[in-house]
């Protein structure tokens, strides 16, 4: 078990803060957690990064860091029909998801190039380009921090919604993922609906596209419209879609015909945070060291020698501004800390 004391967390955020992490613990397997449970090491506060690319860092970290790394790769199940695949909560998402595309293992290969860690997939029910983490997940095993011992989660118990879970819930600060099983399909079922897939495709001419076709268009899209990471500081959505009233959705689109609506669930629809965010000026805006992306409004950016705190700042600008001008809250999805 690695530990070292006084690091800067530079490396450990997408959003590029250069905030101190008092003490950085790298976990590699789960025997690891065990010892630090006899240690008594889970009676004191404490935190844990992953990619580090759903995180805004406002200020130094003064509670010691569980840095997940646990690795592996295991084929647990298989018939003609699936593949039941166990990963290491350390193991790379998008590393993950061209894993399955060489193995024409069908499931994940929208959420290509989604940045961050197997583990951390669940938090919030990762989802990209029509597809989400429940749509094929089996079961994950979790660490508990209470009793010590490694528990099985399986689909109904991880409670999942959009970007959400029952580990930002109940069982939020109580669990640390140490691997995740998905069940992906070993026959041909590819997705192609969503945004703007069919449409590359197309340019491209592929008519019968491949597993890898589809998962080469997201990765082109994706960066087509998304800042990377390591030349301008971003941890994707800033904020959450919505889920409001229908009657609220449907007064706004009386104003504004060109505000899409989709069904959520029983009263209530989902409207894209952009389009508000746009509407009320936010895109492209830049103050001193951070801003709201030029392509993607849904995007705040740190262009450098800045603050999680004033992305903060600016963040709930945003959020009274589309407050005031449309009565709609804005949720973050990003964690602060
Ligand atoms: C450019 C960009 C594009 C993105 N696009 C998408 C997208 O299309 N769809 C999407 O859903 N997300 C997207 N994201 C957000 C992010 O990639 C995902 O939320 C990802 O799952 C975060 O993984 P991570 O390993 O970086 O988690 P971290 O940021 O390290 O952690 C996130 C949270 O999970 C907790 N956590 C992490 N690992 C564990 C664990 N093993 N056990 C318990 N708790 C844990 C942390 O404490 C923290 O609260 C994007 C981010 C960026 C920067």
């Amino acid at each position: 078990m690695l530990s070292e004391v006084n690091n800067s967390l530079l490396p450990y955020n997408t959003f590029g803060f250069d905030v101190q992490g008092y003490e950085l613990i790298k976990i590699e397997n789960k025997e690891q957690l065990e010892k630090l449970y006899a240690e008594d090491f889970f009676k004191s506060p404490f935190r844990v990064i992953s990619g580090g690319s759903n995180l805004l860092l406002t200020q130094n970290i003064q509670e010691p860091i569980l840095l997940v790394r646990i690795p592996g790769i295991e084929k647990n199940q298989e018939t003609d029909e699936y593949v039941c695949v166990e990963f290491g909560a350390g193991e790379n998402w998008h590393q993950c998801v061209l894993y399955c595309v060489e193995n024409e293992w069908y499931g994940i290969e929208n959420m290509s190039l989604i940045p961050g860690c197997i583990g951390a997939a669940p938090i919030q029910n990762i989802g990209a380009y029509g597809t989400e983490l429940k749509d094929v997940f089996e079961s994950l095993k979790a660490f508990n921090i209470e009793t010590g011992n490694i528990e099985n989660f399986n689909l109904d118990q991880c409670q999942f919604g959009y970007r959400d879970s029952y580990f930002k819930h109940q069982g939020k600060g109580k669990y640390i993922i140490t691997s995740v099983i998905l069940r992906l399909s070993k026959i041909a079922k590819i997705n192609t609906q969503y945004g703007d897939i069919q449409n590359t495709l197309n340019q491209k001419n592929i008519l019968n596209p491949t597993i890898k076709d589809v998962s080469n268009a997201v990765i082109e899209i994706r960066k087509s419209k998304l800042p990377d990471p390591a030349i301008l500081g971003n941890s994707g959505s800033f904020f959450k879609n919505p889920v409001i009233e229908k009657s609220l959705a449907e007064k706004i689109q009386s104003n504004h015909p060109d505000l899409k609506i989709f069904p959520a669930s029983g009263s209530l629809v989902k409207i894209p945070a952009a389009w508000l965010i746009e509407k009320s000026g936010w895109k492209g805006h830049k103050r001193s060291h951070v801003g709201v992306h030029e392509k993607q409004a849904l995007v705040l950016v740190h262009y450098g020698g800045g603050t999680g705190a004033e992305i903060q700042q600016l963040a709930t600008e945003i959020q009274t501004d589309v407050a005031n001008k449309f009565g709609v809250h804005l949720e973050f999805e990003v964690n602060i800390w």
